[in-house]
């Protein structure tokens, strides 16, 4: 099977996102959540409203599927303290089939988009990536060092001038220490960057990817300080 397109499209623009799934019902939790993973996602899935928000608080995700029947606090008023805070993460309501009026304070706090329960993997797929598309359209700076090149919107990369084929994980680790070039990540740092919670984690997964990365680039393009963690070394 090839799973290397030779242009960004927009299965490969959800193939890298990090999701929040927030959702109490186990049965359909759990469906979302290997639905996500089969999807090649990195998908974390909690099951309260409070939860939610320190979760948003303590990581970057790039959408956030929300259900609007939680226990502590419901996803209306979750979805209201986001936007609040002028966060401006896309939101994908999860509404019961007649709670019309749930939909349409949704979409008027600042929802991207809504689902209707129950709905199918290939429905909750296109709203993903009609999203996805929406917002990749937001003018979002190119991440550039040396002679690497991220463009965040279309999850694409290049090196040397020439279409880089990342995986999902190399393209967040790539994008985690563009960010910033010059500064060193941490081991902990850069596996909450690519990881999601629930993910089995090799004590050499970084190691793996940034060997991974240095074969499609160079090999001084990351730099390791032994002991002390990853960067990419400032260089205009
Ligand atoms: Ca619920």
């Amino acid at each position: 099977m090839n799973r290397l397109p030779h242009k960004p499209d927009a299965s490969r623009i959800i193939h890298s996102m990090r999701i929040l799934l927030v959702e109490d019902d186990p049965q359909i939790g759990s469906a979302i959540a290997s639905a996500l993973d089969d999807a090649g996602m990195a998908a974390d899935w909690i099951e309260d409203g409070e939860a939610a928000l320190a979760s948003l608080d303590a990581g970057a995700f790039e959408l956030v599927l929300l259900d609007i029947g939680l226990p502590k606090r419901d996803g209306l008023s979750v979805l209201r303290q986001i936007r609040q805070q002028q966060n401006s993460v896309p939101v994908i309501i999860i509404t019961a089939r007649d709670a019309v009026e749930d939909r349409i304070a949704g979409l008027d706090l600042g929802a991207d988009d809504y689902l209707v329960k129950p709905f199918s993997v290939g429905e909750l797929m296109a709203r993903l990536r009609a999203v996805a598309r929406r917002h990749g359209g937001n003018a979002q700076p190119l991440l550039s060092n040396g002679d690497i090149t991220l463009n965040p919107a279309d999850k694409s990369a290049s090196y040397l001038n020439t279409e880089l084929v990342l995986t999902g994980k190399e393209y967040r680790l790539l994008h985690a220490l563009l960010v910033t070039p010059g500064r060193l990540f941490s081991r902990e740092e850069l596996e909450e960057k690519v990881y999601s919670w629930e993910e089995e984690v090799s004590s050499n997964a970084i190691e793996f990817l940034i060997h991974g990365l240095r074969l499609k680039t160079d090999k001084s393009a990351i730099k390791n300080v032994r002991g002390l963690g990853w960067m990419v070394p400032k260089n205009d």
